[in-house]
């Protein structure tokens, strides 16, 4: 048996086509896609006959990505998903409320490669890249849930900040944010999406060329290259010059300000010393800094240094006139950092 086509990779248009090239007329292509993006399978597709809908679930592919469980936690309504793919992978999601509206928190990869000391996505390596369907997917279905629990609410935000390293990834991704954005389906503005990456120089350089006006998420952690390497792989191949040099080029190309991500680790980083020399480095640079209080992973003999600590960093980059916050913490009670719910279901299969 041949695969079947995952229409979800294709744009309206695109879809048309191919229906036209299976025999039928391109108007039913259109009326597929608007039903995919409702989050609709075949079976329910109620304007097409019922032979058009039984041979469609045998050629193609609806929605990729099925969501096997939900945790939601007590605390602030966070949902965390566990995606089941075609295939039988698993890769994981977060859906935040905000009052600005829903944040989809999306993954690029099942795994990662990137080897980053404190991160529970890499533990196992990477399996595969995510195709543009399974990224689109991701969001659908997320808008399924959103809407379950509530008929107004749906993913408004979308931060590339799950298992993966988005520029690892780079033409599927790129894809990806071509069909989120598309008017005619979930039109979701690429103002509204973050790409965060641990600074893969040279693709950051291509995405500033792509003309597309996403914000830019740059995984920093460290203030020099010394404690960098200490923490993420990636800082031995490109210097930490090369990456705050690319980053300004990013501001210069597109206007917008850069986001730097500074997980605080308790004896690696959080130091006077280490917010003054960061405060140095960051200064001419439009950007922003977002410090994250380090989400402890089971596997890794990493601390959060507390909240107290984490003000006084703040405070002190705030006061090199450095823009600064600490991230709000959500979802702490259904292992809401990334990899660690997959990583946790994996063993639990391996053990049983
Ligand atoms: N590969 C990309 C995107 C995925 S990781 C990147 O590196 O940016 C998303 C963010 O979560 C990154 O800033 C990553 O460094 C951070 N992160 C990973 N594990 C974490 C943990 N245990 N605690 C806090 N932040 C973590």
């Amino acid at each position: 048996m041949t695969a079947r086509e995952p229409l979800m990779n294709m744009t309206r248009r695109e879809l048309a086509d191919w229906m036209k090239r299976q025999g039928e007329s391109s108007f039913r292509g259109g009326q597929v896609y608007d039903w995919l993006m409702r989050g609709a399978d075949f079976p329910q597709m109620t304007n097409l006959s019922a032979a058009l809908r039984a041979r469609l679930s045998e050629i193609a592919l609806a929605n990729p990505v099925r969501i096997d469980q939900v945790h939601l936690s007590k605390i602030d309504e966070t949902a965390k998903f566990l995606y089941e793919l075609p295939d039988g992978n698993m890769i994981e999601g977060v859906l935040m409320r905000y009052h600005h509206g829903d944040t989809l928190c999306l993954s690029t990869q099942v795994g990662c490669k990137m080897g980053c000391k404190f991160c529970a996505s890499t533990l196992d390596g990477c399996v595969r890249s995510l195709t543009p369907a399974e990224m689109l997917g991701q969001v659908v279905a997320a808008n399924g849930y959103a809407k379950s629990q509530s008929p107004d609410r749906r993913v408004h935000n979308i931060v590339l900040m799950g298992s993966g390293e988005p520029l690892d990834n780079y033409d599927n991704v790129i894809r990806f944010l071509h069909l989120v954005n598309a008017p005619e389906g979930l039109n979701i503005s690429l103002r509204n999406i973050s790409l965060s990456t641990c600074g893969l120089v040279p693709n950051m350089l291509r995405l500033a060329e792509e003309n597309l006006p996403v914000t830019l998420s740059v995984s920093l952690h460290a203030p020099n290259d010394e404690i960098r390497r200490t923490m993420m792989p990636v800082a031995n191949v490109y210097p930490m010059d090369d990456l705050l040099q690319a980053c300004r080029n990013y501001v210069a190309k597109t206007g917008r300000r850069v986001i730097f991500e500074y997980a605080l680790v308790a004896g690696v980083n959080c130091e006077d010393r280490h917010a003054d020399e960061l405060a140095r480095k960051l200064r001419g640079l439009q950007c922003h800094v977002n410090l994250i209080p380090l989400n402890s992973v089971k596997e890794r003999n990493l601390m959060s240094p507390g909240r107290a600590l984490a003000e006084r960093f703040q405070a002190r980059l705030t006061h090199d006139h450095i823009s600064a916050t600490i991230r709000r913490e959500m979802g702490a009670d259904i292992d809401g950092a990334c990899g660690q719910l997959r990583r946790r279901v994996l063993q639990e299969k391996k053990d049983t």
